[in-house]
């Protein structure tokens, strides 16, 4: 079985994205919020129950939601999976949860959370109060205690999977059908249908070539300024050293070092103009020294002869 808690916060996009998983996926939709709601629309006790809870944002109790959810469960023996959406909310809910699909002999394949920062959230929201008419959806109030009970009660269950390495963060964020995607690159993933991608970073040999990159800088860079500013008219010698070596010990390593193994050009851009600030200054001060030296020597002179 294919088991997933689509987790996030209050508006995080749970039910749009649910709604696109189980047809690809072939699974049951639970979402406790929209059961709550029949209940209440269809005015049975457990809706009346329900309701002064949801009006004022807060967790409907467990022991009510957890019953429910698992008559739920229990209303589609043959299911390939499930899909929980805003379920559990609690440790003590995904405790249950654990149980009860223990004693199925099946279990959580995934927890994927949509991280969405709270100001969209409160957006989004006060938007689909607007469309869709959700009581709580129209007061800021309500969405602000939703969004608390969010941070103090529920957030703690990401902890609750993460042990069990089933939390898997997605970006909640951007067009519906792109996180979609990521959500089932996600799933894929776990389920061996699909490779992990490989990381944008440099790669291990590029990365292990840096200090010989270094290295290398240093040298070239050591002969490359002193050339330079012995040549180099000395006002110019500052202006000289910063771009003219840069350039050119850029041009020179990476000529050198670059045909014997891959490396990056920024990173010799970066070591060289480390480097190369640190001798320029050992270079260039000595000669600034003895030009105010010589200038001062004038000055004094002049003032003797007067
Ligand atoms: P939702 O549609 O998921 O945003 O849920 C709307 C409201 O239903 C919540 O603010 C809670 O009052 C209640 N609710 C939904 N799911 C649960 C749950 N798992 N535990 C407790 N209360 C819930």
């Amino acid at each position: 079985m294919l088991n997933i808690i689509l987790f996030g916060p209050p508006g995080a996009g749970k039910g749009t994205q649910s709604e696109k998983l189980i047809l690809k996926y072939k699974l049951v939709h639970l979402s406790t919020g929209d059961i709550f709601r029949k209940n209440i629309k269809g005015e049975t006790a457990l809706g009346q129950l329900a309701k002064s809870f949801m009006d004022s944002g807060q967790l409907v109790p467990d022991q009510v939601t957890i019953s429910m959810l698992e008559q739920e469960v229990n209303k589609s023996p043959n299911a390939k999976g499930f899909i929980f959406d805003g379920f559990p909310r609690t440790t003590a809910q995904a405790e249950a949860l654990d149980n009860l699909l223990k004693s199925k002999g099946t279990s959580i394949t995934m927890m994927l959370a949509l991280e969405v920062k709270e100001d969209e959230l409160k957006k989004r929201l006060l938007l689909r109060g607007k469309e869709s008419g959700r009581p709580d959806d129209q007061n800021p109030q309500v969405i602000q205690k939703r969004i608390d009970v969010y941070n103090n009660e529920t957030a703690p269950v990401k902890n609750y999977y993460s042990a069990q390495k089933k939390y898997i963060g997605v970006k909640g964020l951007g067009l519906i059908e792109e996180i979609f995607n990521s959500l089932c690159d996600a799933i894929d993933i776990k389920l061996g249908l699909k490779k992990p991608a490989k990381k944008k970073v440099a790669s291990k040999k590029i990365v292990a070539k840096k200090a010989p990159v270094k290295k290398a800088v240093k040298k070239v860079a050591k002969k490359t300024v002193k050339k330079v500013v012995k040549k180099a008219d000395k006002r110019i010698v500052k202006k000289i050293v910063k771009k003219a070596v840069l350039k050119k010990v850029v041009k020179k390593v990476i000529k050198k070092v670059a045909k014997k193994a891959p490396v990056k050009k920024t990173s010799v851009k970066k070591a060289t103009k480390k480097i190369v600030k640190k001798l320029a200054k050992k270079v260039v001060k000595p000669i600034q020294a003895k030009a105010v030296k010589k200038s001062t020597k004038k000055v004094v002179a002049k003032k003797k002869k007067k």
